[in-house]
């Protein structure tokens, strides 16, 4: 975490958030632990007293353990996000990154599976301000049939406007780098969409895992932004806003 924040201000960036994982589903390995937690936070905030750090989780499919996920928010966290990898299929639950796990023949079924449990989680009562990477499943798309956001417009406009009722932040994650329609999760349609549905902030996200990716990406993003209508925000830790 350091480390990041060393790189941090290297690029010049004001702020970080470090929003590490809470899964419960893929079991007791992915329990957050507070305490450990809040420590490398407090260190960071020591080593760089300059960069405003900010504390926060991923919360993984939240709504499925809603008491856990009450417990862990009880603890301070400035950044608060919600995600869907999982989707029930065949009796399991499967993280649509499980090697092997999406293929041509069921890309269709379980991407709409995805949607599905990404509109349960914005009509729970869950508390978060971010939604996740909102198309994940794309970054371990098959190469064939093409993801193409148009087939799934209707989901996404009813999650999109989801979003927008209950005031939360989309975010676009750029863990990918590259190419926006094919990498930033969601692509320059879906942002214009968002926009359509009344949709107010836009947080970005590099899920950069490892120094040297942290804000990798994110001059794409904001540009992508920008056109979708979406403005900086004066304040350095905040969402950039319609
Ligand atoms: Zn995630």
């Amino acid at each position: 975490m350091e480390e990041s924040c060393r790189r941090a201000v290297e690029l010049g960036l004001p702020s970080i958030a470090f929003t590490e994982h809470a899964d419960w589903i893929r079991g007791p390995h992915a329990v957050f632990d507070v305490q450990g937690y809040f420590g490398c936070i407090e260190s960071c905030r020591a080593a760089y007293p300059d960069l405003r750090v900010l504390s926060g989780v991923e919360m993984g499919e939240p709504h499925l353990f809603p008491e856990a996920a009450r417990t862990l928010l009880s603890a301070p966290f400035d950044r608060v996000l919600a995600s869907v990898h999982c989707v029930e299929w065949e009796g399991r639950h499967v993280d649509a990154s499980e090697r092997g796990f999406l293929t041509p023949a069921n890309i269709e079924a379980v991407f709409h599976l995805y949607l599905r449990e990404v509109l349960a989680l914005l009509e729970s009562d869950q508390q978060f301000l971010v939604l996740a990477h909102l198309d994940y499943p794309k970054r371990y798309w098959p190469a064939e049939p093409r993801y193409e956001e148009g087939r799934y417009e209707k989901e996404f406009r009813a999650i999109l406007r989801a979003a927008a009722a209950r005031d939360v932040a989309l975010e676009v994650n750029t863990t990918r780098g590259g190419d926006a329609a094919r990498f930033l999760c969601p692509g320059p349609l879906i942002l214009g969409w968002w926009y359509e549905e009344g949709g107010r902030a836009i947080s970005f996200g590099s899920d950069a895992h490892r120094p040297e990716a942290v804000a990798a990406g994110f001059d794409l993003a904001q540009r992508v932004s920008s056109e979708a209508g979406f403005k900086p925000n004066t304040d350095p830790t905040g969402f950039w806003m319609r």
